[in-house]
């Protein structure tokens, strides 16, 4: 098969091409020129048989480089190694001849033993990677496919070909689970039917490039590739039926024929990125716009390292809102991208090429370390600060050092664990569950808070949960952001937090952008909200700003049952306050501050009975409404002064009277929030 046996020996010295010649005739053929214009016109007629080129670089005439210029030119000549003689360590050249595509080098004065050795070793080196035809399925290896597809294009050049790459999903778990042999079956199966469609189609070139990855070259016509995949896919199914088996199918329409063909590869291959993991799209075609998105994807990629080590990464804060106080706890961590010339890099654009290729498991680290970094200059500030949350991604989930990177990281901070929340994405825990439940066990016992994020944008259930050491529930903001945000969103969402809390559970809603939609988390006992509505993210020092304004607006605001019952009260749509409507004593909500009475809420019977009472006058009406307020305001003074006040009687018009007790509901600073409750006790008297 292997007819090349043939070394040409290019070197201007005739005694040191002699010296070789004897001791390498015995096993080859050798061809000899004196300098590169000689060599290349050797190549010409007989570049088939040459199976290595000896050159020196040194030569009168044209030397070794400007040889190598003409030489690598020829696309013919590419399966021909060059070995180098060099003299004395000269790296310099031998960079350049590397950077050109040398095979080797030897040192001159030849040594001719090392010589032989050096080209065989080259030869059969270069013969594996020529080997025209693939072992598994027969089909044409990835360099005979190359060079047959040039070969095709150069004799056909008024046609329009197209370059199609195809490989299948998820072959690697056909291999894990059903076996090697399976897998080969898969393949041969593709080399068949390929085959069978090469005697339909004309001029339709195909081959095995690696693994699962294969490749097409045929006249580009659209019908003839759907016609390709289309075949490809319902083979494939017939194969077994147990996994359905999709193939992935990028097409370059060659209208560039001056491309290398594996630059023609790279093309077909950016499409067939793009529709992978897609479950209806099978064929992709190539456009400018993903050499672009690739361009941009490979500056993200470059950058990051010096993006780090400059600190271009900044962490901005989102605060999470209590919904029952309507105060904010605490804030998740968010980085933002500041970069020197390109300005701000939206998330979005940089962390899924991050997940992609593993970098995003340092970034992690990067914000966990600042977020530490703030959280001890709080505490350092003599501040009392409530926990931050950083998001921790699938890598560093399953990174055996998970734990003591965190353990590490409070330890040289001197930060408490709870002060730091982990945001772990739902979609990760559904992998390796027993090495997730260990992990977040672990964890757990140093004292860190887990929340599940995006929960709802994967495929967990809550069954899962149960088993799971989860502190918190963060639900994706799909569900208030879906189109019919009265429909079923609505109905998932009560449900989903309803069962929450059966398992005790809080919940977090993030991308919670109007009052509607606060009103209705209210309503369905949702604990907290993230979103737009109440704040966006913010770089630290807003932060800091925003968490001491509301300080100053009042201590914060501790959520014990009372304020819950108020909250619950304000809103009007809430069971509580339904019931408080239909109870058939009168009462009152008071808020109490700097000496003033404000009436917050009634119920009906109050309404009712007390102030719209249909036969009374408006002065009548006055009276009554100041006679109330003077009797309360007494009462609630005594409160604020830490007095007992006990139930009061009062009589409201002649011979209707009533007791009236005051209850304390509410404290926050100088407020204080009442519930006044009248008694009927007319008939008493
Ligand atoms: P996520 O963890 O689900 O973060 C919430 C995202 O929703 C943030 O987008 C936030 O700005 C946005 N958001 C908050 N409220 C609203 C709202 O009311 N409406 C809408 N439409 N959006 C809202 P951001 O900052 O662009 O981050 C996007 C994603 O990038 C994050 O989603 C997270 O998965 C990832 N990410 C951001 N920062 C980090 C980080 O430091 N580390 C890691 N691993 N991932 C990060
Ligand atoms: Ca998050
Ligand atoms: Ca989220």
């Amino acid at each position: 098969m292997y007819s090349k046996n043939t070394i040409l020996l290019v070197d201007d010295e005739e005694v040191v091409k002699q010296k070789l010649k004897d001791v390498i005739e015995d096993a080859y053929d050798v061809l000899d020129a004196s300098d590169g214009q000689e060599a290349l016109e050797i190549l010409a007629v007989h570049y088939d048989k040459v199976a290595v080129i000896v050159l020196d670089l040194i030569m009168p005439g044209m030397d070794g480089f400007q040889f190598m210029d003409e030489f690598y030119k020829h696309q013919e000549y590419d399966n021909i190694p060059v070995i180098v003689a060099t003299s004395n360590n000269d790296w310099h050249s031998e960079q350049k001849c590397l950077e050109a595509g040398v095979w080797d080098f030897v040192m001159k004065p030849y040594n001719p033993v090392l010589l032989q050795f050096r080209i065989k070793n080259v030869i059969d080196k270069s013969r594996m990677i020529m080997a025209e035809r693939d072992a598994v399925t027969g089909l044409y290896t990835k360099f005979k496919f190359y060079r047959t597809v040039r070969s095709i294009l150069s004799e056909n050049r008024e046609e329009t070909f197209a370059f199609v790459r195809f490989d299948i999903d998820r072959f690697k778990m056909i291999n894990n689970f059903y076996g090697i042999n399976e897998g080969d079956k898969v393949l041969k199966s593709v080399a068949s039917e390929l085959g069978r469609i090469s005697t339909v189609l004309e001029k339709f070139i195909y081959g095995r490039l690696e693994n699962d990855v294969f490749a097409v070259c045929m006249p580009f016509r659209e019908e003839n590739i759907e016609l390709l995949v289309n075949a490809l896919q319902i083979n494939l199914r017939k194969v077994n039926k147990d996994y359905n088996i999709k193939v992935s199918c990028g097409v370059y329409v060659i209208n560039d024929t001056t491309l290398d063909v594996s630059e023609m590869y790279d093309r077909a291959y950016l499409a067939a990125k793009s529709c992978k993991g897609k479950f209806v799209q099978s064929i992709a075609y190539y456009n400018e716009n993903m050499i672009e998105d690739m361009r941009q994807e490979q500056f993200i990629i470059n950058e990051v390292n010096r993006a780090i080590d400059e600190e271009q990464f900044e962490v901005y804060l989102q605060p999470k809102f209590n919904l029952v106080t309507d105060r904010s706890y605490g804030a998740e961590a968010l980085v933002r991208w500041k970069h020197p010339e390109k300005g701000m890099i939206s998330p979005g654009d940089f962390i899924p090429v991050y997940e992609r290729n593993g970098i995003i498991g340092r970034l992690d680290q990067y914000m966990w370390r600042h977020a530490c970094m703030l959280l001890r200059k709080w505490l350092d500030e003599g501040k009392n600060p409530n926990p931050i949350s950083v998001n921790v991604s699938r890598v560093n989930i399953y990174n055996p050092q998970l734990v003591q990177i965190f353990k590490n990281l409070i330890t040289e901070y001197r930060i408490p664990a709870e002060l730091l929340n982990l945001e772990l994405t739902e979609s990760a825990f559904m992998e390796d569950q027993d090495l997730v439940m260990k992990t977040m066990s672990n964890l757990h016992q140093l004292g860190f808070k887990i929340m599940i994020d995006d929960f709802g944008s994967g495929y967990s259930s809550l069954n899962v949960l149960k088993d799971m050491e989860v502190d918190y529930l963060k639900v994706d903001m799909k569900f208030l952001q879906d189109q019919q945000f009265n429909g079923r969103g609505e109905k998932v969402l009560t449900s989903v937090i309803r069962m929450a809390k059966w398992l005790h559970l809080p919940s977090i809603v993030e991308g919670v952008e109007t009052l509607e939609q606060v009103d209705f988390l209210k309503c369905i006992g949702c604990e907290y909200a993230q979103g737009y509505y109440y704040a966006k993210p913010m770089p630290v020092e807003e932060y800091e700003v925003f968490v001491a304004r509301e300080e100053e607006m009042g201590a914060r605001c501790t959520t014990d049952e009372n304020v819950m019952i108020v909250n619950e009260l304000w809103n009007t749509r809430s069971g509580l306050s339904r019931f408080f409507d239909m109870l058939e004593t009168p009462i009152a909500v008071y808020e109490y501050r700097n000496e003033k009475l404000e009436l917050l809420r009634t119920n009906t019977r109050y309404e009712n009975d007390i102030v719209f009472d249909q036969n009374v006058s408006e002065s009548e009406h006055n009276r009554r409404m100041y006679a109330e307020r003077e009797l309360l305001e007494e009462a609630f003074a005594k409160i604020m002064r830490g007095d007992f006040c006990g139930p009061m009687e009062y009589e409201l018009t002649e011979d209707i009277w009533y007791r009236v007790t005051v209850k304390v509901i509410g404290k926050r600073a100088d407020t204080i929030i009442m519930m006044v409750t009248f008694y009927d006790i007319s008939e008493y008297r």
